[in-house]
């Protein structure tokens, strides 16, 4: 990878970190000690543990995105059998044997079993081994961002329109009141606060908007069985082919595409791993794959 490129991505890094601890400011400076100091607190109590329910998720998400390997093809070190060595390619860029749906990634330089893509956000590539933790980590991101958002839009509200009405829609759920009167009788509105709070809506309805069209994007692949690249791959197909068929070899349908993504059987494991922040421990090394020619690869 290339200096420029690695002082990129880690500024990337750095940039969603501050994003996700945005998230968390909103709370602690304004919410938190308000709620609790007026005594408002089955309010304090219910946003306490969802607030820190998403934050725990999306940081343990992003940092297992980051952490764990997205499966490099030269960490396998196997014997390929006869059938293997049929099925397998050669990249001719990192001169390895690779298995289906391995990709080579040209900014790590090496191939990975069952890329999707190389993320600079998260400075690594997304690969069969951390691409859970990626869906999950942009999900929940994009849910924290719209909390955040939603519960903080009437102090923006406040703070930069003098309190005209702009977002109504859930204020009789959500909105602190008697924040924004406590604000308007002691003037407490100075020129940081101002500056501070534009910045953090701002900067989280953009987040939000953003990672919520790549969570939908990134689920629309998991619901058709591909990755990135295989769309990619699939649409040039089908453009170059006289009959235009889609081709998907792994698609297998909504729910088992999910249930093999996620690797669950059931749909209490799916949710248990979208309560609970756990590492994904993948149940193979990412070199066999099930087509719809029915035989492994
Ligand atoms: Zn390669
Ligand atoms: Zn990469």
């Amino acid at each position: 990878m290339g200096v420029v490129r690695q002082i990129v991505e880690k500024l990337c890094v750095i940039i969603t970190i501050i994003l996700v601890y945005e998230n968390a400011l909103v709370f602690y400076q304004y919410f938190f000690p308000y709620w609790w100091s007026h005594g408002f607190y089955r309010r304090f109590f219910f946003h306490l543990i969802i607030g820190h329910w998403l934050l725990i998720n999306t940081i343990m998400h992003y940092y297992f995105a980051i952490a764990k390997s997205p499966g490099f093809v030269v960490e396998l070190k196997k014997e390929l059998s006869t059938q293997e060595e049929l099925n397998y390619t050669k990249c001719l860029k990192c001169d390895v044997m690779r298995p289906p749906r391995a990709h080579h990634c040209k900014v790590c330089q090496k191939c990975v079993v069952r890329y999707d893509h190389h993320c600079p956000w998260i400075n690594n590539c997304v690969g069969y081994r951390n691409h859970v933790h990626f869906i999950l980590f942009c999900f929940f991101m994009a849910l924290i961002s719209a909390y955040a958002t939603i519960v903080g839009q009437k102090q923006f509200q406040l703070v930069m329109f003098h309190d005209q009405i702009l977002f109504g829609l859930f204020a009789p759920i959500l909105q602190p009141e008697e924040l924004v009167t406590t604000i308007i009788e002691h003037k407490t509105i100075g020129p940081i606060t101002g500056v501070l709070t534009l910045f953090l809506f701002l900067t989280n309805l953009v987040a939000m908007g953003l990672v919520l069209m790549l969570t939908i994007w990134q689920i629309s692949l998991i619901t058709k069985g591909q990755t990135c690249v295989e769309e990619r791959i699939d649409k040039s197909i089908v453009a170059n082919s006289v009959q235009g068929q889609k081709q998907r070899p792994y698609d297998f349908g909504f729910k088992l595409n999910w249930a093999r993504f996620f690797e669950v059987n059931k749909i209490s494991e799916l949710l248990f791993r979208l309560l609970i922040p756990f590492p994904f421990q993948p149940k193979h090394d990412g070199t066999q794959w099930i087509s719809k020619d029915n035989k492994k690869n």
